[in-house]
């Protein structure tokens, strides 16, 4: 289903035909036997530790590599490194910094193979999510250093009206802690890696615990490019682990963080208790997404939108929709066409291109999201839920289900997979909708359908949410184009892959 149109990250389709078998067989070459090892990264150094085995989310009798976690030393240690580093990697000009960048993105193009193999096992990821998620990462890499240079190299300066001229200029701040969720391993990761270097700063970077090997093969080929090996220092461990000395040790000057909610503000906590300078917090979490659709909205396209947005990626994007609100007028016919959808959509064969839905990411999150699946359907009349086939036996699946409810504040929390939620309103109550799905207090994505566009500008005003989508798919933010991130529950902002973000990595200072 989704399959269909596979566009490069321009939104051009490619010739799938010619370029795909060698392609393929490329990837293949990772898909088996080969295993990857992840370990603590310090000054270049490879760190020993106690080793955790890795297994595949499609299949848990796969092994895909080990990891090794670092320990309070070592992060000790990594924070020492990148203090030590910071006043030489800031004193070179944005620019130069780009360098380093670039050539990462060219690195993870020429390994594009092995990084979709990699992405596809350790995180479940459908090769067609595997080969977006390196597009976004390179993405990134391109994106900043231009956004670094225009900002950085060049202080702005102001003439006031006796003819004096001011300069502000925009330094890096230290060290950043950049603590990165599983549901975008890569892209996410090295978005936060890429703008916190490239802004002057020196890293410590925690990937989440259940993608350290592609955190891992990004940062060697990181260190590959010749960027000094002082300034960036991967550590693969838990947060329960890690997470409170790097985000509440006196050399932190910052920390970019996406994940929960709740983490973000545990974080902020902890920041909030250091007896040092407050420093920023850049959080990107949460969401209970909707999406809006009237009566003048068009069927078919408001179905293929709610199946990519609510599935795609298993339903494990922040931005993904969790509740579809269709006007009565129209909703029979909506809710009897997302029935006939999900009914094509193709869950767990893994490795092919057809495949739609994928596992999730690991047990915890599968039993959760199965719990919220019963408890649905002792309380919510059921619409549809795709049936697993015996390929999804040995893997973390939830099968994508759709129920009806009566309103958004049925729901006590964000359920992080593909499950759809669909309530049906009149055209009266337009605006308690709308304030509803503000009365969550999150603000992330929401999707709108509707061919009047008094209507879509009337919501998008109304609408507290960081992106409003109108009349498409609200997943898949384009860097440059689409800067995300929400506000409210939903983040601190600025947006990611935007022309702010990296101001917030920076401290200014004004001369007269
Ligand atoms: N940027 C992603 C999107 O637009 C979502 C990021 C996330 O899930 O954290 O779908």
């Amino acid at each position: 289903v989704f399959g269909d149109d596979r566009k490069n990250s321009m939104g051009v389709a490619t010739d799938i035909d010619s370029e795909w078998t060698p392609f393929a067989e490329k990837v293949s070459a990772f898909m088996e036997q080969v295993e990857w090892h992840a370990a603590p990264l310090v000054n270049g150094q490879i760190l020993d530790g106690e080793k955790h085995s890795v297994t595949s989310p499609y299949d848990n009798r796969q092994q895909v590599g080990t990891i090794s976690f670092a320990s309070q030393q070592q992060a000790s240690l990594a924070l020492d490194t990148a203090a030590a580093s910071f006043s030489s990697w800031s004193a070179l000009k944005a620019e130069e910094r780009g360098e380093y960048l670039l050539l990462l993105a060219d690195k993870l193009e020429e390994n594009l193979p092995e990084l979709v193999a990699l992405c596809h096992r350790e995180a479940g990821k459908t090769v067609h999510d595997s080969i977006d998620e390196v597009r976004e990462a390179v993405d990134f890499l391109r994106y900043y250093p231009g956004e670094a240079k225009a900002l950085m190299d060049t202080p702005e300066t102001y003439t006031d009206f006796t003819g004096l001229t001011r300069s502000v200029s925009h330094q890096g701040r230290g060290v950043f802690t950049c603590i990165s969720p599983w549901n975008f391993p890569l892209a996410i990761f090295i978005g936060q890696v890429a703008a916190a270097l490239v802004a002057g700063n020196t890293v410590v970077a925690k990937p989440a615990e259940q993608t350290s090997l592609i955190a891992f093969r990004a940062i060697q080929l990181l260190l590959e490019t010749g960027i000094p090996a002082g300034v960036i220092q991967l550590l693969p461990g838990t947060g329960a682990e890690l997470g409170s000395l790097l985000t509440s040790d006196e050399r932190i000057a910052g920390v970019a963080f996406t994940g929960s909610t709740p983490t973000a503000q545990r974080i902020n906590r902890s920041l909030a208790s250091r007896n040092a300078e407050p420093v920023p917090l850049i959080a990107e979490t949460g969401g209970q997404n909707a999406m809006i659709v009237d009566s003048t909205a068009l069927p078919e396209q408001v179905v293929r939108d709610v199946l990519r947005s609510a599935f795609a990626s298993a339903g494990q994007r922040c931005s993904a929709l969790r509740v579809l609100y269709v006007q009565q007028d129209i909703a029979d016919r909506v809710v009897a066409l997302i029935r006939g959808a999900m009914s094509e959509l193709s869950v767990g064969k893994p490795s092919l291109l057809s495949t739609d839905v994928g596992p999730v990411i690991d047990e915890t999150a599968q039993k959760k999201l199965l719990s919220h699946i019963a408890e649905m359907e002792r309380h919510a009349e059921k619409v549809a839920a795709v049936k697993l086939n015996g390929a999804c036996e040995h893997g973390t699946f939830v099968p994508p289900t759709a129920f009806e409810i009566d309103s958004i504040s049925r729901l006590d929390q964000e359920h992080f997979g593909p499950i759809l939620h669909i309530v049906r309103y009149h055209a009266d109550e337009l605006d308690q909708v709308i304030d509803q799905i503000n009365q969550t207090g999150f603000g992330l994505t929401l999707g709108v359908h509707s061919r009047n566009e008094g209507t879509y500008r009337h919501i998008d005003q109304r609408a507290r949410v960081g992106n409003c989508y109108i009349n498409r798919d609200q997943v898949g933010a384009m860097v440059g184009v689409q800067p995300f991130g929400g506000q409210g529950l939903s983040g601190t902002g600025p947006k990611a892959g935007g022309p702010h973000y990296l101001h917030r990595f920076t401290k200014v200072e004004a001369s007269a």
